[in-house]
């Protein structure tokens, strides 16, 4: 038996397993796919508190790992792919390599995937000129043309953010009008930096001879006409998929998928479960929101712990 598991290592696993090994809960964490998050998926991270010139994400993932397993995280290259509550609290897990673990407690810190638009080259491309984060990777890009791509709040709000940087931002998407809520959109639709492209969809991203974004090519939905649009940037913004598969039926989400916590904390619908980071938040959706959430669900645990279970052999 486990006295508490944490499922994800992007920041809000990694920074639970900090808090819950210094705890003295050598908690088991289970790596899932891909291990680190999100942030493996970024260059550098200007924008976490203590580092001025910035930090790569990978690195920074890699020393919040480095910190949990110097304070006695274990960790596991597993993914939980099953999850029944536990009679009394906690959860029986399944792993993806058939193993049941049973745990006292768990945190669920799985996070979310950005939507891609499924366009060759696209996995390549991230990072060199193709982005889902416009807060991460805005400023790499002063003074330059980019693109968005959606029609929901994400959209609106990236493409209305990228104008402190961007000389031009192009809004595209593939209806006639904005799915984001009217507030957003007009506020997007009136910046004079921001030009919508309606009825447009991506069908094949263009790069120069070094390998980076040098146009986008779209396709009006309408006419079936092709056109090159010269852009440095992608931002992709057609939303996120929570990786909330293996709690579906058994967890409380939301219409979207995310799980649902309670009363300002990071408790779940089962005693004993918790919930942190992308998984549980599309609204923030940062580095630093998802390790702040990591650290309360960590302490979340523990009160439980204390309260309700007994302190192993
Ligand atoms: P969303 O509302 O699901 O919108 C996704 C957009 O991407 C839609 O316009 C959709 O087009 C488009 N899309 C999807 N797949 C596509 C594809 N393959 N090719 C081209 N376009 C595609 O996602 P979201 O904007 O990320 O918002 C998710 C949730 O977070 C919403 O509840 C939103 O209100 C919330 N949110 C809130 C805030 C805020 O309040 N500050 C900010 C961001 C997000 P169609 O319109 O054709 O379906």
């Amino acid at each position: 038996m486990e006295r508490l598991v944490i499922i994800g290592t992007g920041c809000a696993g990694l920074t639970a397993a900090i808090y819950a090994a210094r705890g003295g809960h050598s908690p088991l964490v289970l790596e899932g796919r891909q291990p680190g998050g999100q942030l493996t998926t970024t260059t550098l991270v200007e924008n976490f508190p203590g580092f001025p010139g910035g930090i790569d994400g990978p690195d920074l993932v890699m020393k919040m790992k480095e910190q949990a397993t110097h304070f006695g995280a274990r960790f596991e290259y597993t993914e939980g792919v099953g999850f029944e509550p536990r009679p009394g609290g906690g959860a029986i897990l399944t792993t993806d390599d058939g193993r049941i673990i049973e745990t006292q407690s768990l945190i669920v810190a799985a996070g979310a995937a950005a939507r891609w638009l499924g366009l060759p080259r696209e996995q390549d491309l991230i990072g060199h000129g193709l982005t889902s984060c416009a807060t991460c990777d805005g400023a790499f890009y002063r003074n330059v043309p980019v693109c968005v791509v959606g029609g929901g709040d994400s959209a609106a709000e990236e493409a209305t953010f990228l104008t402190r940087f961007a000389s031009k931002v192009y809004l595209i998407h593939r209806r006639e009008a904005l799915r984001a809520s009217k507030i957003m959109a007009e506020r997007a639709l009136a910046n004079p930096k921001i030009e919508p492209l309606w009825n447009s969809a991506p069908v094949e991203y263009l790069t120069d001879d070094e390998g980076h974004m040098r146009a986008i090519k779209l396709r009006d939905t309408k006419t079936g006409a092709e056109r090159e649009l010269e852009v440095k940037c992608v931002f992709v913004a057609i939303g996120h998929e929570p990786n909330t598969k293996a709690f579906r039926g058994k967890l409380d989400t939301d219409d979207g998928g995310y799980l649902l916590v309670k009363n300002g904390t990071t408790s779940t619908n089962v005693p004993g479960v918790f919930a942190a980071g992308d998984v549980s938040d599309h609204v923030y959706r940062q580095a630093i929101t998802a390790a702040g959430m990591g650290c309360a669900a960590a302490l979340d645990a523990e009160r439980w712990l204390t309260e309700h279970a007994a302190t192993p052999a």
